[in-house]
């Protein structure tokens, strides 16, 4: 059943009042707009669907703030919260937010009694604005709310993610990769292989990112640093630049143009070396390493062949979901 339900598109549905953040955080994430050009959108006004093709093929779906949910000629909520993996709902922590908690307690409500697998998860969105201190104060002010709220309504059993997230920093990419995790029903399988090869390429830390949206799909088991996730992701940038320059393809010797998989090696200035390789379905490995020198070439030869045998299990793993 598990397998069946993957093989839907995973979709997330981003609710939130209006103004909240959530095209901004589409916009941010998924095509690359810069932050600050989002001060320019539009409001929705409409749902909004956007598709993605990564590991798993992913849909997030927008709903504008100002419908009512449950106004039934606009869409079929029943169908509609039966059918996704997760609801992401964003509260502007900068603006009053008890009616958004108002609004999310109702949501939740409903959704409990439509999907009882749904992730549910929170956006505290917007944190740009507030000083280190009241970040924390206002996440415990809004988890205190939204657990008193499900008491009244007899939902305490139910598990919420909370998340700090702006735009302006990674802290949205992170959240977002936290959530697309957990639809990933092949994610036991692959940290594992990705700690198999931490442990045989000596790698201090090892991601599998979705190329477009900097997401990573999987990393190792070792604790994610918010640094060592930003140089991985813009060193994403870096190569895709370079790769543009130099054109990505190799003449055979019969004459035809092959594309040859990107693989890249840059040595930092704190002495860490990092390394991608291009993997399948718009996703890269990216790992960051200690070497005496970048130019090690028998280490760097051991990395590209545990390299290669991972990217062969991905490709294993990802046809045998498909036939299943
Ligand atoms: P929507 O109605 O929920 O889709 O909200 P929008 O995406 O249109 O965003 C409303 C406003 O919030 C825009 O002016 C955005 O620039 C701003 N915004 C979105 N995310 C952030 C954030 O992380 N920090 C700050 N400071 N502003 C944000």
């Amino acid at each position: 059943e598990a397998v069946l339900a993957k093989h839907n598109n995973a979709t997330i549905l981003l609710m939130g009042l209006r103004r909240s953040g959530k095209s901004s955080i589409c916009k941010v994430v998924f095509h690359d707009m810069q932050p600050l050009d989002t001060l320019y959108l539009e409001s929705t006004t409409k749902p909004t669907t956007e598709n993605f093709k990564s590991l798993i093929d992913l849909a997030v779906m927008e709903l504008p703030g100002q419908l009512n949910l449950f106004e039934p000629s606009l869409y079929d909520s029943e169908k509609l919260f039966s059918s996704i993996g997760a609801l992401v709902y964003v509260i502007d922590s900068q603006d009053e937010y008890l009616s958004a908690l108002q609004n999310l307690a109702v949501i939740i409500k409903y959704a409990c009694s439509v999907n009882s697998k749904l992730h549910i998860e929170v956006l505290i969105h917007k944190i740009d604005g507030l000083s280190e201190d009241f970040r924390l104060e206002t996440q415990r002010d809004i988890m205190q709310r939204v657990g008193d709220d499900l008491l009244d309504y007899g939902l305490d059993g139910v598990q919420i993610s909370f998340y700090l997230t702006s735009i302006f920093d990674h802290s949205i990419y992170e959240a977002f990769s936290r959530i697309v995790q957990k639809l990933i029903y092949e994610l036991p399988a692959l940290e594992n292989l990705l700690d198999l090869l931490m442990q045989y390429s000596t790698l201090d830390k090892v991601f599998l990112f979705d190329v477009n949206s900097k997401i990573y799909v999987a990393t190792d088991s070792s604790p994610v640093d918010m640094q060592t996730y930003e140089v991985c992701a813009e060193f994403i940038d870096v190569t895709i630049d370079l790769d543009g320059l130099y054109e990505n393809s190799g003449q055979e010797a019969d004459g035809t143009v092959r594309s040859q998989p990107t693989r890249c090696v840059s040595k930092l200035q704190s002495g860490s070396v990092l390394y991608l390789h291009q993997m399948i379905r718009g996703l890269a490995l990216v790992a960051v390493m200690r070497l005496e020198d970048e130019n090690d070439t028998n280490a760097l030869a051991v990395i590209d062949h545990n390299v290669l045998v991972f990217k062969k299990s991905l490709e294993k793993l990802w046809e045998r979901a498909r036939i299943k």
